[in-house]
C-alpha cells in the first residue's frame, strides 16, 4: 500500500455563526457554535487516508481536551498518529466568526503546532519509508525545512502547499519537488497575478508547480514542458473549505501510486469537486470509490 507522510498542523476550529461580526468593544449574540477538527496538516492527512493510502501525521497536539479529540478523529479516519506528539499546553485553535453574508474573521493560535520546531527521534525514519511527504506552512519553518531535507536524503518526493503565504527561503524551495499554491499564494510568492506567469517564475526555484484555480481547475507547469490546464468538474459548491487540502492529499496518493501527472490531476480534481459539494473540511473528504466514480 502507498505510504504518505504528512508533517504539519492540527487545529480545532471554534466557529461562531453570527448575524453580524462584533466591532471592538461590542458583544453580539451568536446563533450557533461548532467545533470542527482542522489544520492543514491534519486535513491533508485525512484526504490521503480517505483516498486509500497508509498515512502518518507528524506534528503535535496539546495536553487538553481538544488534543484527545483531534487525535481520536484522526485515528477514526485511519491516520496513524504515533508521530503526533502531545505537548504541555493547549492545542492549536482557530477562532472563527462567520457572519450572515458569509464573511469571516479568524484568529489562529498555534498552540502545540508552535512547538514543532524540529524533527523528533524517529521522524526521519518514518519519512524515509514514505512514498511522498506533504508539507504546509502552519508549523515553524525550521521543522518544514528539516522535513523536506530529510525526505531529500532518502529520495522521497516532497510536495509543499505554501500556506499561509510568506516569503520562502531558497533553502526550503531547493528541497521541494512539487510546489502546490492556490492562485493567491502563487501571486503572493512571485508578485505576478497571472497564474501562468507566476508558475513560470516559480519554476526557477522548483522543478514542478501546480497552481489551483478554484472552480476554474488547476494548471501544471514543469521545466522544459508546455503548461497543462485541467478543468474542474462543474458542480454546485456548498462549502469550499478544505478543497485545497483534499486536492493536495489525493494528488500525493495518485503520484505515489505511480500515475502520470495528467491522470493524477484529474483524480485530485474529482476528489476536490466532491468535497466542495458537502459542508465541512475533513468531514467532506471523499473515499477512493467515490473519487474513482467521479473521475470516470
Ligand atoms: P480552500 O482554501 O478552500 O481549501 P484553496 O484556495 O487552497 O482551497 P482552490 O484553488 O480554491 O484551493 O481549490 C482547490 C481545487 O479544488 C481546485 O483546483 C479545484 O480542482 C477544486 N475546486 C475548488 N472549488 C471548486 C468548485 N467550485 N467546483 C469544482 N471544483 C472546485
Amino acid at each position: 500500500m502507498t505510504h504518505i507522510a504528512v508533517l504539519g498542523s492540527t487545529n480545532m476550529d471554534l466557529v461562531a455563526y453570527v448575524p453580524k461580526a462584533p466591532q471592538r468593544g461590542e458583544t453580539v449574540t451568536g446563533r450557533e457554535f461548532r467545533t470542527i477538527p482542522g489544520g492543514k496538516g491534519a486535513n491533508q492527512a485525512v484526504a490521503a487516508a480517505h483516498a486509500g493510502a497508509d498515512v502518518s501525521l507528524i506534528g503535535a497536539v496539546g495536553a487538553d481536551a481538544f488534543g484527545s479529540q483531534l487525535r481520536s478523529t484522526l485515528e477514526h479516519s485511519g491516520v496513524d498518529t504515533d508521530h503526533l506528539r502531545t505537548t504541555e499546553g493547549p492545542s492549536g485553535t482557530a477562532h472563527i466568526v462567520v457572519d450572515d453574508e458569509g464573511g469571516n474573521a479568524i484568529v489562529v493560535v498555534p498552540g502545540a503546532n508552535g512547538t514543532v520546531t524540529a524533527l523528533a527521534p524517529g521522524d526521519e525514519g518514518l519519512i524515509a519509508t514514505a512514498d511522498a511527504l506533504l508539507l504546509q506552512l502552519e508549523i515553524p519553518l525550521d521543522a518544514v525545512v528539516a522535513g523536506a531535507r530529510a525526505a531529500r536524503r532518502h529520495g522521497v518526493r516532497t510536495i509543499l502547499t505554501p500556506s499561509p503565504a510568506q516569503p520562502l527561503a531558497a533553502e526550503l524551495l531547493g528541497a521541494i519537488d512539487l510546489l502546490l499554491p492556490n492562485e493567491h499564494e502563487a501571486a503572493a510568492l512571485t508578485g505576478v497575478t497571472d497564474p501562468y506567469e507566476a508558475a513560470a517564475a516559480l519554476l526557477e526555484q522548483v522543478p514542478q508547480v501546480v497552481v489551483t484555480l478554484g472552480a476554474a481547475g488547476s494548471l501544471y507547469a514543469a521545466r522544459g514542458a508546455r503548461p497543462l490546464t485541467v478543468s474542474a468538474p462543474r458542480v454546485t459548491a456548498v462549502d469550499s473549505t478544505g478543497a485545497g487540502d483534499t486536492f493536495a492529499g489525493t494528488l500525493a496518493v495518485a503520484l505515489a501510486e505511480g500515475r502520470e501527472m495528467p491522470e493524477a490531476l484529474v483524480w485530485a480534481s474529482a476528489a476536490a469537486a466532491l468535497s466542495v459539494q458537502r459542508p465541512g473540511a475533513s468531514s467532506s473528504m471523499p473515499y477512493r470509490s467515490e473519487i474513482d466514480a467521479q473521475a470516470a
